[in-house]
């Protein structure tokens, strides 16, 4: 396998998180009637722990300056950050159509999956495409997402600092 292979390889798209999945279809729902908009990031499928080759969908971002309203979102191209972790979008459709418009496929260039979440916002409500807007399969994992984790580690560097922390105040 060559050099390109492997890049390529690595860098596909295994799945969205469960916990980003149902992120997204809450944030959709909150926004209703207007339409969400977000960023996908990615994680290294085995830094999350699973022993397989990709990116798997962990964060969205919501983009600072999109403009939303019931008809479109849309997005200020130049505030899209420009990193390998950037994997593609999701937005909403209030009106619960699972296709992209033809704005849509516009902005489908930038990034592998592209996500378009509908009314009902329910758990199946939602459709991921490619970068020509045709549908594609996304899998829902079931991983630990890191930063939760991380949240709440303390080990006995962070108890030893917080020890003499105190004992510097008498
Ligand atoms: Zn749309």
């Amino acid at each position: 396998m060559g050099l390109f292979d492997s890049l390529f390889r690595s860098s596909a798209v295994l799945g969205i998180a469960e916990e980003t999945l149902e992120f997204a279809l809450q944030a959709s729902e909150d926004t209703h009637p207007n339409e969400y908009m977000g960023m996908l990031r990615g994680t290294e499928a085995d830094t999350l722990g699973l022993d397989r080759d990709g990116m798997v969908i962990t964060d969205v971002l919501v983009i600072p300056g999109t403009e939303s309203n019931s008809v479109s979102a849309t997005v200020k191209t130049n505030m899209i950050p420009n990193d390998r972790h950037a994997l593609g979008s999701v937005h909403s459709h209030p009106n619960g159509v699972l296709q992209p418009s033809q704005e849509d496929l516009g902005t489908f260039t930038r990034g592998d999956v592209h996500v378009i979440i509908g009314a009902p916002y329910g758990r199946t409500d939602w459709q991921a495409f490619d970068t020509e807007g045709k549908p594609r399969e996304l899998e829902v994992i079931d991983v630990d997402l890191p930063d939760a984790e991380e949240f709440f580690h303390f080990d006995q560097h962070d108890i030893d600092e917080e020890l003499r922390g105190e004992g510097g105040r008498w």
